[in-house]
């Protein structure tokens, strides 16, 4: 069952925090290094388990040994992960339950799971520019699994994502309704096979999920925030006042 309250846009919560002060209190060296924590990144102490996937009478998959906490609220089963939070983190992963819980509503910063940031023009996201049309406004809709994020840890991801430094947009969006899940699709008779899987897909009851997939259908590119974010040579809160500015 699809609960429908947690399928909707961005436009419904909006954040107080404020742009000025929070992008004052940006400053390069402030505790913004790769090696700090990131909320949805694993660690080398995290692993995703090879639990034992079955076929119930209905055609659903399910673990031998399934728990209440296996599944979303959306009945889907979730991939299980053990392990402990120590070593360095996989920057270009996900751990799956903490990835569901800043992909739900409300939405959540990849990085603090605090609120991610919103300015006039809508909630920050980062993306890798791989196969995606830009001019200005989004071409398209686009499929994520990467979630939000605030100021500070935007900054934190362009430093220490290798994926986000091999090519990266920001974008301000309006519209990311939940629609699916990415994660391995069983099938009785064939391999299992990874892919994204919306809600209203057969296929969505032979899945085993590994993150909440949201469709970004109403966004504009931000020009302004992303050389920010990367210029390590100038205090971030002086530039990005300056760039707000000039955006008026
Ligand atoms: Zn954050």
């Amino acid at each position: 069952m699809i609960d429908s309250s947690r399928r909707r846009d961005c436009g419904d919560k909006a954040t107080t925090d404020s742009t000025k002060a929070r992008l004052q209190a940006l400053t390069p060296g402030d505790g913004v290094t790769a090696a700090s924590a990131f909320f949805i990144a694993p660690y080398a102490g995290e692993y995703a388990e090879e639990a034992e996937v079955v076929f119930g009478a209905d055609g659903r998959v399910g673990y031998r040994d399934e728990r209440p906490e296996d599944r979303s609220v959306e009945g889907v089963l979730l991939s299980r992960w053990s392990g402990t939070q120590t070593g360095p983190q996989r920057w270009g992963e996900h751990h799956a339950r903490r990835q569901f819980h800043v992909m739900e509503a409300p939405l959540g910063c990849a990085g603090c799971a605090g609120p991610p940031h919103r300015d006039e023009r809508g909630i920050l996201w980062i993306l890798h520019t791989s196969g995606m049309r830009l001019t200005g406004h989004l071409m398209g809709p686009v499929l994520v699994t990467t979630p939000p994020l605030c100021l500070r840890d935007a900054s934190k991801a362009m430093r220490g994502c290798d994926v986000l430094q091999g090519g990266a947009v920001a974008l301000r969006v309006t519209e990311a309704e939940v629609v699916g899940v990415r994660g391995m699709v069983y099938s009785p008779t064939e391999t299992p096979e990874p892919g994204i899987v919306r809600f209203d897909d057969p296929r969505i009851r032979r899945v085993v999920a590994d993150g909440l997939v949201r469709e970004i259908s109403h966004a504009e590119v931000d020009t302004t925030t992303l050389p920010i974010l990367t210029d390590c040579s100038t205090p971030v809160g002086s530039r990005a006042g300056e760039a707000r500015s000039a955006a008026h």
